[in-house]
């Protein structure tokens, strides 16, 4: 029986190289879900094999800019020099029906969605040790070696944000992330705040 017939807003952070990508995609691989990935607008350039409206929205930043100033983001953050931010449109559409809506962004962006959408839910993504994420931020081989320190410094500040969030998934094996944040949904779906008002509804006496 499913008390709660909205989707959750589920937000995704973790530093930079931590595999929020390979978790994301072994979440949305899980059956019995109905999960959408919001697609993120960003003014960064595509890496090898990305593409328009897959990975990401690629624009110019008069065009982000544009679409800050319509008021068209949920959210939007600079992140190591370039603009990433959250569509608005569609999203509640797709909460009312029942899906969960997964957003995968940085703290600062997180945290403007912590501000305005009080139900949603807060994952981070946090990495076994330290030094394994260096090791995949130098190791991945699509980015400079300026912008890998740059990328390093801030993956050190992201994960002091990590008391920010609601849980800590650590991902030190992708099938075992993926299995928390399933976890997670479920409990969530389960809460009195998301449940009373049907379970109440559906005990009167007629
Ligand atoms: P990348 O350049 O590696 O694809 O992404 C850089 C960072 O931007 C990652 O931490 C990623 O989660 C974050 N990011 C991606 N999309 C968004 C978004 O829509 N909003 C915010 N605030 N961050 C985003």
């Amino acid at each position: 029986m499913k008390l709660d017939d909205k989707g959750l807003l589920i937000v995704i952070s973790g530093p930079s190289g931590v595999g929020k990508g390979t978790v994301r995609k072994a979440l949305f691989e899980r059956e019995g879900h109905d999960l959408v990935y919001s697609i993120s607008m960003t003014t960064r350039k595509p890496r090898q094999g990305e593409t328009n409206g897959k990975e990401y929205y690629f624009v110019t930043k008069e065009e982000f800019e544009k679409n800050i100033s319509e008021g068209k983001m949920l959210e939007y953050a600079e992140f190591v020099n370039n603009y990433y931010g959250t569509p608005l449109d569609k999203i509640n559409e797709q909460l009312e029906s029942g899906k969960e809506v997964v957003l995968e962004i940085e703290v600062q962006g997180a945290m403007q969605v912590k501000k305005k959408v009080k139900d949603a839910v807060f994952i981070f993504i946090a990495p076994p040790s330290m030094n394994a994420l260096y090791s995949r931020l130098t190791n991945r081989g699509t980015e400079t070696e300026k912008i890998i320190k740059e990328r390093c410094e801030k993956a050190k500040r992201e994960v002091g944000l990590a008391n920010m969030y609601d849980y800590i998934v650590v991902n030190d094996e992708v099938s075992n992330a993926a299995d928390k944040i399933i976890a997670i949904i479920r409990a969530e779906h389960a809460r009195t705040k998301r449940t009373i008002d049907k379970y109440q509804k559906m005990l009167e006496v007629k």
